[in-house]
């Protein structure tokens, strides 16, 4: 055996523009095509010498191409998802056609939940991860046998056998780690990641790992994050951000794509402070306690936007997910970040739990008065490891269809006596066209776009996605919500054997 195995590290092709795998919160096809970086894959890739980091989607490899690319490897990393988990276990099935002796671990919060099912799925998996997958494959790649490897699962003798619990890391095992933008400097073309509300081209990285919130619908801090809030050092960050900027003189902005960036406003403010003299743009996740002072400083340090989950305009909703935030402080948050000058890109989601047709309303009406920049609106999804799947599973408000349709667009799967999966569908289109066909809305994004060439192009783009899918939608929901009917065509993936 050589000393380290040749080692592809693969964020697997699926349905088109589908953005599911090793960094997406929410497993789904956009309405408008998004890419986030897979910053998992990233630092194992880092530590494996003479591996390859491919995310296929963004890149445009499709099926056959993957499946050429793996005829050189000898292991295989794949980050899976619940809701493109099939069609990645067919895509195995070819590959091991095509290379019988490589050897493959299926990594992320799907393995972590359910390691059983997802090896029984499937011969063709060795093993899966639990939690923080970084050095688990990196062990195995160095040659470590499985059972000397924390926190994974395999078969012996027929049994599944899983190891030791692996500890979370901190903050000097996070420092230790290779930068992930190193990997994407040898990997990735970062003009290949658009999503719509940051600039173009932008880079992600993580500054923490985990969250504290208890969000009952989040799934990262649920499975592979957890709820511990670890942080690099600041001057481990601040490294980072000099070695980015060296790579990528052509990017226009950072994300710092953490569960939560702003959890503690010392070091919000300590980060800020060091920013500043490096003159960068850049953008993070955000909880909405911010105050004035903090968010201040974060302007200064070069802060652009922030994406907040707000989630509901229904008190009561907030508290039976566990925001742990009130609308009277997310109104405060947003009338700070205005004085401040921040933009702000907010979550909001139906269907959580005690929804009804009048809270729908009341959160269409919210997100009109907080007035942020750009809004992403959501299915609750119960994605499987979470509290809001066991409680929506014990109370009987989970259906059985899929999760997305046959595109990866997000379908419902919650359905309550008082409120039908064809109304929250049509309560996600009635909330996109009550927010974004307003004038001043209308013209503030069509401002932006006015004087850049490639702006106007992209904002082309991503309005006729957008309505191509709100048309979509409203078929849907008028023929009474069939969930195997593809609301966009898209190729289907490859059969599990015979040709494609
Ligand atoms: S605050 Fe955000 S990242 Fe943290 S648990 Fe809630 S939704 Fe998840």
């Amino acid at each position: 055996m050589p000393d380290v195995l040749r080692t592809l590290l693969l964020n697997p092709p699926s349905f088109e523009n589908f953005d599911g795998g090793a960094s997406s919160r929410w497993p789904a096809t956009r309405e408008i095509e998004s890419y986030w970086y897979p910053v998992w894959l990233a630092y194992p890739a880092g530590m494996i010498p003479g591996s390859r980091l491919l995310d296929a989607s963004p890149h445009k490899v499709d099926w056959k191409q993957t499946i050429e690319i793996c005829k050189d490897y000898e292991f295989l990393v794949l980050f899976t998802s619940t809701v493109g988990f099939d069609s990645d276990i067919k895509l195995l099935r070819k590959i091991k056609e095509a290379n019988p002796s490589l050897k493959v671990a299926f990594v992320g919060p799907q393995g972590h939940i359910k390691p059983n099912e997802t090896l029984q799925a499937s011969e063709d998996i060795d093993f899966v991860t639990h939690g923080e997958l970084d050095h688990a494959v990196t062990e195995y790649a160095h040659g470590k046998p499985l059972s000397e490897i924390k926190g994974v699962s395999y078969r012996k003798d027929g049994e599944i056998v899983h190891t030791m619990h692996r500890e979370q890391m901190h903050t000097a095992e996070l420092d230790a780690l290779p930068f992930a933008t190193d990997t994407y400097k040898r990997d990735l073309q970062i003009e290949r990641y658009n999503v719509p509300f940051l600039l173009h081209p932008f880079v992600s990285f993580y500054t923490t790992r985990g969250c504290p919130a208890m969000c009952t619908f989040c799934m990262w801090p649920q499975t592979i994050s957890g709820h511990a809030w670890r942080t690099r050092s600041v001057d481990n960050v601040v490294q980072e951000v000099k070695n980015t900027l060296e790579h990528f003189p052509q990017m226009k902005e950072i994300f710092f794509d953490d569960d939560t960036f702003n959890i503690r406003k010392d070091r919000a403010i300590e980060l800020s402070k060091k920013f500043k003299p490096l003159k960068f743009q850049w953008s993070c996740t955000a909880r909405c306690h911010s105050k004035y002072e903090e968010l201040k400083e974060m302007a200064d340090g070069g802060a652009r936007l922030f994406i907040v989950g707000f989630e509901s305009g229904d008190p009561q909703i907030l508290k039976n997910i566990k925001k742990g935030a009130t609308v009277e402080m997310a109104r405060e948050f947003m009338k700070n970040t205005k004085k401040v000058g921040i933009k702000v890109h907010g979550d909001f989601i139906i269907g959580l739990p005690g929804e009804t047709k009048e809270t729908i309303q009341k959160t269409i009406d919210f997100a009109k008065e907080l007035d942020c920049e750009t809004i992403q609106v959501s299915l609750a999804h119960a994605m499987p490891g979470t509290e809001l799947h066991t409680t929506m599973s014990e109370q009987g408000f989970l259906r059985v269809e899929a999760l997305a349709d046959s595109s990866g667009h997000q379908l419902p799967h919650i359905e309550y006596p008082h409120l039908s999966k064809t109304e929250m569908m049509t309560g996600v289109n009635r909330f996109y066209d009550e927010y974004y066909f307003r004038p001043k809305v209308v013209w503030r994004i069509v401002k932006e776009a006015l004087w850049d060439d490639y702006e106007r192009k992209r904002l082309y783009h991503e309005a006729t996605a957008f309505l191509k899918l709100r048309a979509e939608r409203w078929k849907w929901a008028r023929s009474g919500g069939d969930a195997g009917k593809t609301m966009v065509s898209v190729p289907a993936p490859p059969a599990a054997s015979g040709s494609d």
